[in-house]
């Protein structure tokens, strides 16, 4: 299991949206919360 960066829920590394940035590798619970993530470190 792995913390959505956005929303802090516990999804399945399988089942997570990855993203990288800046090298490292993050992950989310959703498209969604990678969008708002993103917008809101300024991206
Ligand atoms: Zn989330």
């Amino acid at each position: 299991m792995v913390s959505c960066m956005q929303c802090k829920v516990y999804v399945p590394v399988s089942r997570a949206v990855k993203k990288t940035f800046g090298g490292n590798t993050l992950h989310f619970c959703s498209e969604d919360c990678a969008r708002q993530f993103l917008k809101r470190i300024g991206h």
